[in-house]
Order: C-alpha cells, then sequence, then structure tokens
C-alpha cells in the first residue's frame, strides 16, 4: 500500500489542501497532517518551546497548532512511526513559491523537512489572478505523484512544482530565479502613538530564461529540483586569505 503524507501551510481547511487530499487518494492511503491555522511564510520554523496539539478532524485528517515542520515531524516520527509515508506532498498553495521566495515559504520548507527525513516530497503552489482555480493543479499533482511514485523516486527527490493561472502550456524543469525589489517596511502609529511596522513591497521579479519566474510568466507549469546543500562551491576555493588571517590564533601546542 501507498502512503502519501498530505501538508500545506494555508491551513488544513484550506481549499488547495482539500482538493490535493482528494487527487492523490486514487493513488494511494492519503494522510493529512496540517496547520490549524494559516502558517504562510512561517519558513522552515520548528517549535520547541512549548507543547504541540494534534486533533483529528476526520479519517485520517489531523491539525497541528504548529508549522508544517512541526506537521511533518509529528507526522512521520509519532503518527505514522510504523508506516511511514513513501512520499510527503505540500501544498496546493494559494500563491506562487519562486525564486528566494521558497527559503520563506512554509509550503517548501514542509519538503525540505521531508527531506531531513528521507523521504521524497514535491510543493505545489498555485499562481493566483483573479480568475483561478485549484483544479488544475490537483491534476498535474495527481500525475506526478503517479510517475514519480511508478519512478520509485529517490530518498532526497524535492521538486518544487508552480503551476500558472493560465491555461496550462506544458511543463518544463527550471532554475530558480531572483526577486528583483527591495522589501520596504512601511511605519505607522498606534492609536497610543506607538510605532508599528508593516512589511510591504511589490514583488518584482527578473524573468531571465530558464528559470521558474519565466516559466510561470509564460504559462507553463515550473518544476524545479532543490536540495538541501547551501554549500557556495564556487566559494570553496576563495577564502584562504581569510583562513590566513586566523592562522595566528592556531593552537601550537
Ligand atoms: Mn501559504
Amino acid at each position: 500500500m501507498t502512503r502519501i503524507l498530505v501538508t500545506n501551510d494555508d491551513g488544513v481547511f484550506s481549499e488547495g489542501i482539500k482538493l490535493l487530499a482528494a487527487a492523490l487518494g486514487e493513488l494511494g492511503e492519503v494522510t493529512v497532517v496540517a496547520p490549524d491555522r494559516e502558517q504562510s511564510a512561517s519558513g522552515h520554523s520548528l517549535t520547541l518551546h512549548r507543547p504541540l496539539r494534534m486533533r483529528q478532524i476526520e479519517e485520517r485528517t489531523y491539525s497541528v497548532d504548529g508549522t508544517p515542520t512541526d506537521c511533518v515531524n509529528l507526522a512521520v516520527a509519532w503518527l505514522m512511526k510504523d508506516e511511514p509515508p513513501d512520499l510527503v506532498v505540500s501544498g496546493i498553495n494559494f500563491g506562487c513559491n519562486l525564486g528566494e521566495d521558497v527559503t520563506y515559504s512554509g509550503t517548501v520548507s514542509a519538503t525540505f523537512e521531508a527531506s531531513l527525513l528521507g523521504i521524497p516530497s514535491l510543493a505545489l503552489s498555485q499562481e493566483v489572478s483573479e480568475h483561478f482555480s485549484f483544479e488544475p493543479a490537483a491534476g498535474v499533482a495527481r500525475t506526478l505523484v503517479e510517475r514519480l511514485l511508478q519512478a520509485d523516486a529517490p530518498a532526497d527527490l524535492l521538486l518544487n512544482v508552480n503551476i500558472p493561472s493560465a491555461p496550462l502550456g506544458g511543463a518544463v524543469v527550471t532554475k530558480l530565479g531572483r526577486r528583483t525589489y527591495s522589501q520596504s517596511v512601511v511605519e505607522k502609529r498606534d492609536p497610543r502613538g506607538r510605532r508599528y511596522f508593516w512589511i510591504a513591497g511589490t514583488p518584482e521579479w527578473s524573468d531571465e530564461d530558464g528559470t521558474d519566474i519565466a516559466a510561470i510568466a509564460r504559462g507553463r507549469v515550473s518544476i524545479t529540483p532543490l536540495h538541501l546543500d547551501l554549500t557556495d562551491y564556487r566559494g570553496l576555493g576563495s577564502y584562504d586569505w581569510l583562513v590566513d588571517s586566523l592562522g595566528g590564533l592556531a593552537d601550537e601546542s
């Protein structure tokens, strides 16, 4: 029996996760463990300083009062301990997760956690426009998961998939693009005269060829393979001068 763990960062009651769970239910036994409320932009955050509560909502559907990373941990290390999932699927997120924004994304961070636990994973995010539907993305999810299960996905597989709101014009494998705007902070005053802030700014993107951003702009499903090795390999040979500067600190004994 194929077991699929489904999670997200928009919350267990969001439309995207319901359609995703239904679409994948045809391919195996789906267990949903997701935050009890919106946790978008929670990043790869793990709750260590307060207890977590898990609540069963319906058959094989659970909410957790924590982050997507908490959900994957509780599911894999406790709920599904004896029969771990073959695949973790996160989404379908309300809004794209493109370029460097994957570092803020709770949707994608759930798949980072799956990678750390040795389980192949897939993050799915839907571009939002005035008229959009999660239905095509649910179809994309079903097809990709079916193929990945047939292909025996490696444990470190992590695919970040974004689905355009335009009619689907095929799919393309991409690299992460780059956001070009600098985040702005809006300063306001509360009724007691104290300062407060909103992190704001309208995203602008570089739609360089071959990126996830360009794919979405052209109405294509974007599939970006990711991994958690953040090492800058180009930098490995570039910092001998820094090492030398610390040479005097070496213990001579
Ligand atoms: Mn979200």
